[in-house]
């Protein structure tokens, strides 16, 4: 269930149909004492090798869209790419950045994923999520904190709706654009293996790929973990790769990248751990750096 294809099984897995179906395993859960998860399409995602504890919910066939002038009303479990491609069918302008990201909507919302100079904050206008105390509320972008990869739901909430606005564009340019970006990202980045994507966040005005690649980690392999020849920042499974192997290539990247340039590099992927306790039983604790 994840791009980087690692990890151990879920206990339980759940795909809810309907908001409403999944509030309910939310509130079952809970009332068990459960411990519960929720993956999107799990292409930024490490899960570890033992797998998952209780229910594992993975939204992807919350999927229910509702075209509007110049916006959308879209379900979590929508895929991004899918979304922006309709979106430039339709001479939409906006999405054009998405068209190569492998997520589902809420994912996207959730890491205010970006690409090519465009982020999903600049066009959300409101989320319907389910928070911590099982109530679903609508929220108004300036009632939420966007940042490089970060939104303010983040263990708070869970991502059930958005709806996104776009600006009016001309087809072929659209198309055009999105076609450009997937080119660039086929020269550019491993797609052929399986990865996560970008491992670390790009520190201010550097790229960790340059910073990796310097500090001499270009092609190196713990297990069946190898940074990529390709792009530094990939790490791809070369087969039979381990969590424990790409978190030991990712410690030693960010040791020897703080040791050789005085930076601490900061993980972009999530990592879902087992500690259970009363806060992370309903969002997973992450590894930052
Ligand atoms: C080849 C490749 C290229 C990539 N390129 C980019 C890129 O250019 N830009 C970029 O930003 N990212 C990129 N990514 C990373 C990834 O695709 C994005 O971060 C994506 O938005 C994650 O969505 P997902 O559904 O796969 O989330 P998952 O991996 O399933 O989950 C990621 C985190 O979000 C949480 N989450 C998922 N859905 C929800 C929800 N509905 N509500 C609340 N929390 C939720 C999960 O619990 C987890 O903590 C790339 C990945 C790959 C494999």
């Amino acid at each position: 269930m994840t791009t980087w294809k690692i990890g151990g099984p879920a206990e339980t897995a759940y795909w809810p149909e309907t908001k409403e179906d999944l509030s309910t395993v939310w509130q079952r859960a809970q009332e068990a004492g459960v411990p519960v998860w929720l993956i999107g399409q799990g292409s930024n995602l490490l899960l570890p090798d033992e797998g998952l504890p209780g229910v594992t919910v993975v939204t992807t066939y919350l999927r229910r869209v509702e075209w509007g002038e110049y916006t959308v009303q879209v379900e979590a479990g929508y895929s991004l790419a899918r979304l922006a491609q309709e979106a430039g069918e339709r001479g939409f302008s906006g999405l054009e950045f998405a068209r190569g990201i492998p997520g589902s909507v809420g994912g996207a919302v959730m890491m205010n994923a970006g690409a090519h100079g465009g982020t999903m904050a600049s066009h959300i206008m409101n989320v319907t999520a389910l928070w911590a105390d099982g109530t679903v509320k609508k929220v108004e972008k300036a009632e939420l904190e966007f940042a490089y990869r970060f939104c303010s739901l983040r263990g708070h909430a869970w991502v059930l709706e958005v709806e996104l606005e776009f600006s009016p564009g001309d087809r072929r340019q659209i198309l055009e654009a999105m076609k450009e970006h997937l080119t660039k990202r086929a020269l550019n980045q491993p797609l052929e293996k399986p990865s996560a994507g970008s491992v670390f966040r790009n520190p201010p005005g550097d790229s960790a790929g340059r910073l990796i690649e310097a500090a001499g980690w270009k092609g190196r392999s713990i297990g069946g973990a190898q940074v990529s020849t390709k792009h530094a920042n990939f790490i791809v499974n070369t087969g039979n790769a381990k969590a424990m192997d790409v978190l030991a290539l990712m410690e030693g990247i960010q040791k020897d990248v703080q040791v050789k340039f005085g930076i601490s590099l900061q993980s972009e992927v999530a990592y879902l751990q087992l500690e259970v306790n009363k806060h992370t039983l309903f969002h997973p604790k992450e590894i930052e750096g």
